[in-house]
């Protein structure tokens, strides 16, 4: 270690940092925007005169569909308003499709594979793992899914049944797709197999804190195309008001609308409607959703320009990065595989960062990426956080 190094790195650590950028939490203050829902009265009747109190309306309070399909620009007719989280709306996608499927049921499948941008969620590698399902990476570039190595994946494999993926400042590298590049997906996809399934996760979807390229709705462009019957779009309030104490959306042509509600009617008689109520109270419109979402912009994106601040000093040769306009991440390549080392540097000086490994699916890890999750520590956190990823990136290149 030269002995500049040496002086920061031995000054950083005597400050006994305990900092966890691992997961893309709001901070508590974001919280705070929601008190309300924490004590707001809900009456027994709904306004159209549902009990809420009681079972019914399986696809979702009708007031609670309207606003999905505010969000998702569906027919409400093709809107599932659920409880508690996007992400088991698209488990549960996966599992009706691998029990009952549109015509196979996909565990009757010799073998399954899915195309999925790479690096991704962690959860959605999970997801594929459970059902025992390949994942062919493609790679994102600033437009979206880069649509040659799509279509070779395509041309390779005759076992894909579909793709995932995350349309709007997606995680963890932060690309928001163009129409152009998400109308070729459906294009391609569908020319694949009239059964090729197009799973949008749009866990970001109302989450911009720069201004963002625009983006026709999902479901717009997948109309388009005539591909709503093979579409799944799914959205949540978990990064709107509550982590998993929100409600979730989900929009799908006939054919796949049908198998979700196949499958939830085996393990769900209704949603919680309750909270559905306190949540329409609360955010009875988009327009209500938007300007609530400015707030959480405005403690959102001083942390980001703080990171971009901070990745803007490492030299060019250590690798690169893109600057989100939204979501909760932001990701660096490096010109080297040495994230590990960063990941352990960083440990030492009291940061913990995401592993590279779980941007990747299961043993495919190149070790040269790492995403910094800002959201969760106030400005003073991120700052000596920052101080330290910098630190920890500039120890591992001189030490390699
Ligand atoms: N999808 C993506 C892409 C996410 O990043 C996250 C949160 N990290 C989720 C889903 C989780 O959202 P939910 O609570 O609605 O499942």
């Amino acid at each position: 270690m030269n002995d500049s190094i040496l002086t920061q790195y031995t000054k950083l650590k005597n400050k006994g940092l305990n900092i966890d950028i691992t997961r893309g939490k709001p901070e508590s203050t974001q919280l705070d925007l929601s008190n309300t829902l924490l004590n707001s009265n809900v009456q027994a009747l709904s306004d159209s005169g549902v009990d809420l109190r009681n079972y019914g309306e399986p696809y979702g309070l009708d007031e609670a569909r309207s606003l999905g399909a505010e969000i998702l620009n569906a027919p409400k007719e093709n809107i599932i308003a659920a409880e508690q989280s996007s992400l088991l709306l698209t488990y549960q996608t996966f599992l009706s499709c691998f029990l009952f499927g549109f015509e196979t049921p996909w565990k009757n499948l010799k073998s399954r594979k899915f195309i999925c941008p790479v690096p991704g969620f962690d959860r959605h590698f999970k997801i594929f793992e459970d059902f025992d399902i390949e994942v062919i990476p493609v790679p994102l570039y600033e437009d979206g899914i880069e649509i040659d190595s799509f279509k070779d994946a395509l041309n390779k494999h005759d076992d894909i049944l579909g793709m995932l993926s995350v349309p709007r400042h997606s995680n963890p590298s932060g690309e928001t797709f163009s129409d152009e590049n998400i109308l070729d997906l459906f294009k391609y996809g569908k020319a694949y197999s009239k059964d090729f399934l197009f799973i949008f996760d749009n866990a970001y979807l109302v989450h911009d804190f720069l201004p963002t390229r625009e983006q026709t709705p999902i479901w717009v462009l997948s109309e388009k195309s005539k591909c709503t019957d093979t579409t799944v779009i799914a959205t949540s309030f978990s990064k709107v008001t509550f982590g998993g104490g929100g409600l979730s959306f989900v929009a799908s042509g006939t054919r796949g609308i049908e198998l979700l509600k196949r499958i939830r009617t085996s393990m769900i008689i209704c949603p919680d409607k309750i909270n559905q109520q306190r949540h329409l109270n609360f955010l009875p419109n988009l327009n209500a959703i938007k300007n609530h979402m400015k707030k959480h912009a405005d403690i959102v994106k001083p942390k980001f320009e703080l990171i971009y601040k901070y990745l803007d000093k490492l030299p060019n040769n250590y690798g690169s990065y893109s600057k989100p306009t939204g979501g909760y991440f932001v990701s660096y390549k490096f010109s080297k595989p040495i994230a590990s080392t960063i990941v352990k540097n960083c440990s030492d000086l009291g940061v913990e960062i995401t592993p590279a490994d779980a941007l990747f699916p299961k043993g495919k890890n190149p070790n040269n990426i790492l995403r910094i999750a800002p959201t969760y520590i106030d400005l003073e956190s991120l700052n000596n956080a920052m101080q330290v990823f910098n630190l920890a990136t500039t120890k591992a290149f001189e030490e390699t």
